[in-house]
C-alpha cells in the first residue's frame, strides 16, 4: 500500500487512518508550529506547516543568531534548518513548504518584507490547499512573529478567510500581558477569538502526544543549541483558538438557520 503522506513514520505510531482534520499551519520560522502547536500537528496527520521566514540571503552573511545556532554563516544555516524542519515535521506527520522571506536577522540584506506581501503569500497557499484547515500564530512578541499575525488578521479582515485557528506563540506567551494584548489587537480589528477544546481535533492520548512533539522538538537541535536548554513553556499545554470577523446582523441571522459544524 502507498503511504499517503511523504514524510510520515512508518512505524504505525501515527499512521493510521483517523478522522482528525488536515491543517495548514502557519510558522514564523523553522520550528515555531512545533513548539507552539507540535501536539495539535501530531493528532492532525497528514498537516502541512508552511514556514514564512525561511529565506536565505542571495549572498551567505554572518548573524548572531546563526552563529549561536552554530552555523558558520546564513547559507550552512537555512540549509541545515530546513533539514530540521522537515526531519521534526515528519516525526508529527507533517510535512514542510518553505516561503522566502528573509528573517529579522538578515533585514539588512534584502527588502523589509511587507505585511501585505506575506498576506498575498499565505492566501495563495490557503487557496492551494483547500480544505485543510488554517492555523496560525497569534504573533505575540518578535517582530517576525508579530507581522505574521497581522498578516493572517489581515486575510479575515479582507474576507479572504472566513476563520482561522489560532495557536499561542511558545516562549513568548510566557511574557506577561502579551496574550492580553494580542486579544485587543483582535478586538481593534473587529476580530473575536473563542477558546477550542483540543478534542475537537482528535482524540489521541495526551501521552503519546506529547511523547512525538518531545522528539520532534529535539529535532531542532541547531535551535535548542541557541536557546541554551529546551525552554520550559513548550512543555506547558497548548491552547487554541477559533479566530473570526464580528458577525453582521445579516450573518447572524443566516447562522441561526444553518446548522453549525464543530469548525
Ligand atoms: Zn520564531
Amino acid at each position: 500500500m502507498l503511504h499517503p503522506y511523504p514524510h510520515a513514520p512508518r512505524d504505525g505510531a501515527l499512521a493510521e487512518p483517523c478522522r482528525a482534520p488536515r491543517l495548514i499551519v502557519v510558522s514564523p520560522h523553522l520550528d515555531d508550529a512545533v513548539l507552539g502547536c507540535g501536539g495539535l500537528l501530531a493528532m492532525c496527520p497528514g498537516s502541512v506547516v508552511c514556514t514564512v521566514f525561511a529565506g536565505e540571503p542571495s549572498a551567505p552573511v554572518q548573524a548572531k543568531w546563526d552563529t549561536a545556532s552554530g552555523f558558520a554563516d546564513s547559507h550552512e544555516a537555512i540549509r541545515a534548518r530546513r533539514r530540521e524542519d522537515a526531519r521534526a515535521l515528519a516525526l508529527c506527520g507533517a510535512r514542510p513548504l518553505w516561503l522566502d522571506f528573509l528573517d529579522a536577522q538578515y533585514a539588512r540584506y534584502g527588502a523589509m518584507p511587507r505585511v501585505e506581501a506575506i498576506a498575498d503569500a499565505l492566501a495563495e497557499q490557503f487557496a492551494r490547499f483547500e480544505g485543510y484547515l488554517p492555523v496560525c500564530p497569534f504573533g505575540l512578541w518578535h517582530s517576525d512573529h508579530v507581522l505574521v499575525g497581522a498578516a493572517c488578521r489581515s486575510l479575515l479582515r479582507t474576507r479572504r478567510l472566513a476563520r482561522y485557528f489560532a495557536y499561542e506563540d511558545a516562549i513568548y506567551r510566557a511574557i506577561p500581558r502579551v496574550l492580553h494584548e494580542s486579544f485587543a489587537r483582535l478586538e481593534a480589528d473587529r476580530l473575536r477569538a473563542s477558546a477550542m477544546s483540543a478534542q475537537a481535533f482528535g482524540r489521541r492520548s495526551a501521552r503519546q502526544i506529547g511523547a512525538v512533539k518531545r522528539r520532534a522538538i529535539r529535532a531542532y537541535q541547531s535551535q535548542m543549541r541557541a536557546f541554551g536548554h529546551v525552554p520550559p513553556d513548550v512543555e506547558r499545554a497548548e491552547h487554541y483558538w477559533r479566530v473570526e470577523r464580528w458577525p453582521s446582523s445579516m450573518e447572524r441571522e443566516a447562522a441561526t438557520r444553518a446548522p453549525s459544524g464543530l469548525f
